[in-house]
């Protein structure tokens, strides 16, 4: 059993003042894998303390520094790049080669983009000619909340830019992903990132999390997660007056259209299984054009029978477990949902796959002939099951893509150019992507209405850290 229980404070590894006892449970074993402790008020209380110190220096160094810790941060991420991984995929159960390939590079991608993106912020801006002025500030001590499933790409799109903004900063990573968190202060460290700057304190949302989001000391809380502890934090933050900016779930809808490239549904379900299920952009509901349907139930099916399920120690091209043993059961729930509200199981559905005996491992699912309004169209699954809804008009596939209570990204597969255009603005959250091309660098990821209103990545990822200071007679 690894052993982490202390805290990063000040420049150092600490003990924890009023912290408990955790296991983290390897998600392909079911045994105990990691001991940390679990902050309490003290040990947030010592976190920020530091950070409020390291404050004063550290909004005042000017850019060209800043950037250059952050280049230092990037040299030394790529020491640890396996470290990174074989944390991640210990933790959160991701298959190795998928870790090496697709996680922990995540953080370096981010960092590059970030820096791409800080070049191009202008820190004073004339406002017209008569000496008024524009003052993008540091915000002040932010608090960072970060959930298990893509841990370095969250903590990269948080710790980066409050960096690069001048921010200090407490990370309080979720209480089932805190290995890679440890490297990615010991990366902080070993880059010479000033002592107080960063602070890791790990703990769960009961307790570090919510004196985080109460803390008067506090400016700023940056969450990604559940639409729950995104409506939780919002609350608790109020009494401070802190901006909290809000990564949360989705159900993204996938339009596939009668004219769409011939590998479509199967990219399709190709990114629904990704990371088992577990990602909050996930193409989740795939809506097909009738003509097209039947074939496009026979292609996912296929896809989905396909896809192999082991443990993230396994090499090779296959999906691990689900994280844990409440993720496992709410997955089960809803396949067992689907099939009494009158889905079509066409492939997986529910216990293991017959070959593990042990482990969150969840049968790769397809569900077709899924209407609106059941339970597998309405709420995230965060596991590898798919819904295919037939549609008949643009119009009825958009109304059914909209109405959703999420918005993150939904996914429009056609050759026509106009409708493609149509769609893009018409589809209500705050990314489409179309015919298979991702977002572009330094494209901000974020969502609309219950998948929050945060914007990560690019110049608004930083300006998410800054304030706006309206300065006349300069
Ligand atoms: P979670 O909300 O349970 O936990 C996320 C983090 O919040 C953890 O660090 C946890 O300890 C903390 N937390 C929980 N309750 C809290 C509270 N009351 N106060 C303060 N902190 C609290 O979510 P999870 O299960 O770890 O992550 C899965 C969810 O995250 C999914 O719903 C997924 O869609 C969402 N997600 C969203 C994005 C995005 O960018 N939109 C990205 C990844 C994951």
């Amino acid at each position: 059993m690894i052993e982490k229980r202390h805290f990063y404070i000040g420049g150092a590894w600490v003990e924890p003042r009023d912290g408990r006892e955790h296991v983290v449970i390897d998600p392909s074993t079911e045994e105990g894998a990691v001991t940390i402790m679990l902050g309490g008020p003290q040990d947030v209380d010592a976190a920020v303390g530091a950070a409020k110190a390291a404050l004063p220096g550290w909004s005042a160094t000017p850019p060209a520094p800043r950037r250059a810790a952050v280049e230092r941060i990037l040299a030394e991420y790529h020491k640890r790049e396996r470290d990174f991984a074989e944390a991640i995929s210990l933790e959160m159960g991701a298959p190795i080669d998928f870790a090496l390939a697709e996680q922990a590079p995540s953080f370096s991608w981010h960092t590059e983009n970030f820096l791409e993106a800080f070049d191009r912020i202008e820190w004073l801006r004339p406002l017209g000619p008569k000496g008024s002025m524009i003052a993008m500030e540091p915000i002040g001590v932010v608090g960072l909340i970060t959930p298990w499933n893509w841990p370095a790409n969250q903590i990269a799109l948080k710790v980066i830019p409050a960096l690069l903004a001048g921010c200090t900063m407490v990370l309080k990573p979720s209480e089932q992903s805190p290995l890679s968190a440890v490297v990615v202060a010991e990366i902080l460290h070993a880059a010479g990132v000033p002592a107080g700057v960063f602070n890791l304190v790990h703990g769960d949302g009961a307790g570090a999390g919510t004196r985080l989001s109460t803390h008067p000391d506090v400016e700023m809380i940056s969450f990604t997660g559940s639409t729950r502890a995104g409506r939780a934090i919002t609350v608790a933050a109020a009494d401070t007056f802190k901006r909290v900016t809000l990564e949360l779930g989705g159900k993204g809808a996938n339009l596939v259209f009668a004219d769409a490239d011939e590998r479509a549904v199967e990219r399709g379900v190709r990114h629904v299984m990704e990371n088992t299920g577990q990602s909050c952009n996930a193409p989740s509901r795939m809506l097909v054009e009738r003509p097209i349907y039947e074939m496009a139930v026979e292609t996912a099916r296929a896809v989905a029978e396909g896809t192999r399920v082991g443990p993230a120690s396994e090499r090779g091209d296959h999906i691990g477990p689900v994280v844990n043993a409440r993720q496992w059961e709410h997955v089960q729930g809803l396949i067992q949902k689907g099939i009494e509200e009158g889905a079509r199981l066409v492939a997986g559905g529910p216990g293991r796959p017959e070959h593990l005996n042990r482990g969150f491992f969840v049968r790769p699912t397809v569900f077709a002939d899924v209407t609106p309004g059941m339970s597998i169209e309405k709420i995230e699954i965060f596991g590898p099951v798919l819904s295919m809804l037939p549609f008949d008009t643009e119009e009825e596939a958009l109304a059914i893509a909209n109405d959703t209570a999420y918005g993150l990204t939904n996914y429009v597969q056609t050759g026509d150019e106009a409708r493609r255009h149509r769609l893009a603005r018409q589809l209500k959250s705050g990314m489409v992507e179309m015919n298979g091309k991702s977002r572009g660098r330094g494209a901000p990821f974020g969502g609309t209405k219950a998948s929050g209103r945060a914007r990560e990545g690019g110049v608004w990822g930083i300006e998410e850290f800054l304030e706006v200071k309206a300065i006349s007679g300069w």
